[in-house]
This record gives C-alpha cells, sequence and structure tokens, in this order.
C-alpha cells in the first residue's frame, strides 16, 4: 500500500511536538517504522531525553551522492488565542488541513516520506535519497547541529529544506545571530546613587551605539543588507536600588558575505570590553547560485507541477532553517527551500496547509528523486 501524504500528515500532526520541550521522540519513532518498513536503512540520534533526529538512506549505490531532504517535526507553542478547531487533529475544512505544525512543517515531511518509501525500490541502485528529519529546529536549530557535529549525514548532492513556501522554490535566505549582551554596575541603595554604578546608564550608552551600529557590507543582490535590532532590555530588580545589571536582546540578520565571528568582533571593538557577548543562537546565511543546474530542474518541475510562473527574480525565504547547520555539514551542495505551507500561516492561530499544496509537494519530490536518479 503507497503511503498517503495527507493521512501522514494527519498523523504527525497528532503528536504534540510543540517545543519547548519538544518530546519529538513519539513522532520521529513512527516516521522511523513507516520508512524502515519501506526498505530505507534508517538511524536515530538520542540527543535529549525524549527528542531525537532521524537520517533515513535509500539507495546511495556508486559514486553519486544523494539527493537531500530535510525537516523538522517540533512546533512552536500554541499561543495565547484560543484555537477554532483542535490543534492536534489535523482536520480538513475546505481543502486546508488545520492543526499546530501543518504549515511549519509537519505537512512538509510527510510529503517528501511518502514521495521517497514510495520509489524506495525505484531508488534501488542509484544515487538515491538521503532524509534527514531533525527534532529542535525551532530553537535556533539545535537537532540539526547536533547531527552535524556527529557526523551523521555524510555527503549529499543537492538539498531540499521542506519548510513552507507555498511550493515556490526559493534560493536563500539570511543567517541569525542572536546575541546576549550583559553590561554591570555597582548595586547601591536608591537614596544614595553615587555609591554604586548604574548598570542602566551603562546599557543606556550600549543601545544608543547599537542604534548606530554600520556593518560597512555591501547588500547582497537578493538578500538584501544585515539587519541589527535591539528585541529584548532589562536592567533593575526594583526602584529603590541602583541596578547593578543589564541585558540587552540584540538579533542580527546576516547575509553571505559577513562572517559571525568578525560581526562579533566589530561589535565588541566598538561597544568596549566592559560589554559581555554571548551568542544566544548562531545560524549562517543560506545561498545558491539561482543559475545553477539543478536549481534550474527544480523550477521547471516545480512550474510543471503546480502550474505557476516561478517569476524571472530568484526569491528568498524570511526565516532561517536547518539548511544553516546541514548545507555546511552536507558538503555545501546546492540548497532549495520550498514547501507546501503557507509561510503566512506558520505559527499562527489556526495554523493550516493546503490539501492540494500537500499533493503537489509529493508529485515535486517524487520527481526531484527520479530525476535525480535518472542522472547517472
Ligand atoms: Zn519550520
Amino acid at each position: 500500500m503507497p503511503i498517503d501524504p495527507v493521512e501522514l500528515s494527519r498523523e504527525l500532526i497528532a503528536f504534540n511536538t510543540i517545543n519547548p520541550p519538544g518530546n519529538e521522540l513519539g513522532c520521529i519513532t513512527h516516521l522511523e517504522k513507516i520508512l524502515a518498513g519501506a526498505g530505507l536503512e534508517t538511524s536515530l540520534q538520542h540527543f535529549a531525553p525524549d527528542r531525537a533526529n532521524l537520517v533515513a538512506r535509500t539507495g546511495g549505490a556508486g559514486s553519486k551522492l544523494p539527493l537531500c531532504f530535510t525537516g523538522h517535526v517540533d512546533t512552536v507553542p500554541l499561543g495565547n488565542a484560543p484555537w477554532s478547531v483542535d490543534p492536534f487533529a489535523g482536520e480538513i475544512i475546505d481543502g486546508k488541513m488545520y492543526g499546530r505544525g501543518s504549515t511549519d512543517m509537519k505537512c512538509g515531511v510527510a510529503a517528501f516520506v511518502a514521495a521517497t518509501a514510495n520509489m524506495a525500490r525505484q531508488l534501488e541502485g542509484t544515487g538515491g535519497a538521503v532524509l534527514v528529519i531533525t527534532a529542535g529546529e525551532e530553537i535556533g536549530c539545535e537537532g540539526a547541529f547536533h547531527l552535524a557535529r556527529a557526523g551523521m549525514v555524510g555527503r549529499a548532492g543537492a538539498i531540499v529544506v521542506a519548510e513552507p513556501t507555498s511550493n515556490a522554490a526559493l534560493v536563500g535566505h539570511k543567517g541569525a545571530l542572536w546575541l546576549r549582551l550583559t553590561i554591570k554596575g555597582v548595586t547601591a541603595h536608591g537614596s544614595m546613587p553615587h555609591l554604586g554604578v548604574n548598570a542602566a546608564y551603562k546599557a543606556a550608552r550600549v543601545l544608543t551605539a547599537l542604534e548606530a551600529f554600520q556593518f560597512n557590507v555591501a547588500p547582497h543582490p537578493y538578500l538584501g543588507s544585515p539587519t541589527l535590532n535591539v528585541g529584548t532590555v532589562r536592567a533593575g530588580l526594583n526602584v529603590n536600588s541602583v541596578p547593578d545589571l543589564a541585558e540587552i536582546g540584540v538579533d542580527i540578520r546576516s547575509i553571505p558575505a559577513l562572517d559571525h565571528s568578525r560581526i562579533q568582533e566589530h561589535l565588541k571593538a566598538e561597544l568596549g570590553e566592559d560589554v559581555l557577548l554571548q551568542p544566544i543562537v548562531d545560524v549562517g546565511a543560506v545561498w545558491t547560485d539561482p543559475s545553477s543546474p539543478w536549481i534550474r530542474d527544480v523550477i521547471e518541475i516545480t512550474r510543471d507541477v503546480t502550474g505557476e510562473d516561478p517569476g524571472s527574480e530568484p526569491r528568498t525565504a524570511p526565516y532561517f532553517t536547518d539548511a544553516s547547520a546541514l548545507t555546511p555539514a552536507l558538503g555545501n551542495p546546492p540548497t532549495i527551500i520550498l514547501g507546501p505551507g503557507e509561510a503566512a500561516k506558520a505559527h499562527q492561530t489556526d495554523e493550516y496547509c493546503s490539501v492540494q499544496r500537500i499533493r503537489e509537494a509529493t508529485d515535486i519530490y517524487s520527481r526531484l528523486a527520479a530525476r535525480w536518479a535518472a542522472s547517472e
């Protein structure tokens, strides 16, 4: 019996994999059973209690590298607003499958799992496919970095990241460098401020420097310029004391020409030795030359399946993905972001994914895998 990607989407949505804490193990072992049952070679990487990544392979004969499909199974929390549907039921209303993680990105995972499992036989004796299914993406690609560090993914010839793009082929995204800046002072009673050193005043000077900060790098032709935003500022515990600690949360979005260690050095020089910089999230930008032959194949197949004109300008994703960790680990092959979810529905109340998009994505992935297998 072939695996139905819509049915599988519903099964995946039924697992509560809200991160934190994640608890993705049940969902991951469910996928492992399906893939092993279809004849793929699977291996799990447990990296925390009830948390694991899954790598599954089919084919892999000869010298040709496999085509990699990747996706994550954790989701963000439900949010404060009440849902109008059960977020774990995968109910279909008017051709839309509702549920937390439908768009981002269990329907995408279901689509490539169904596509590759259903053609596992056909991929034998070819370069084949490697499926990298991660836990813990939503908090800084944690799972993918565990896999990359362990050297479990091997090499791949190209990567498809099934994050939500409404089945459009996107050729890159910015990187993210989230920093916690810590500024120290000396506390004193609020009636005698001259006896202390006020960390809030020091933080104010740091904020002014951050607002004026310049990256001094030419904009990327498609990803644009890097950005810096101060997202959080905290100082002081009570109104009648001099604060001895301030913390500033900074969100930097980078482009390929900007090395993250260089940004940190530049910031240190600008802000002074007094400010401690700690990275919270550190994921690099991803970019593939849109004129590379495989990207042209992807765009052509996608146009055939969806009937939609991709336009003449290369398109990029507003968010970052596991590709930041996986593309370098897999040997920097061409990488495309292409999945059935709608980016605008990700992380929203009443998140959904179009059933038609799930079927289209499965078709696109099958054709990509078939073309890959045939191209030796
Ligand atoms: Zn995602």
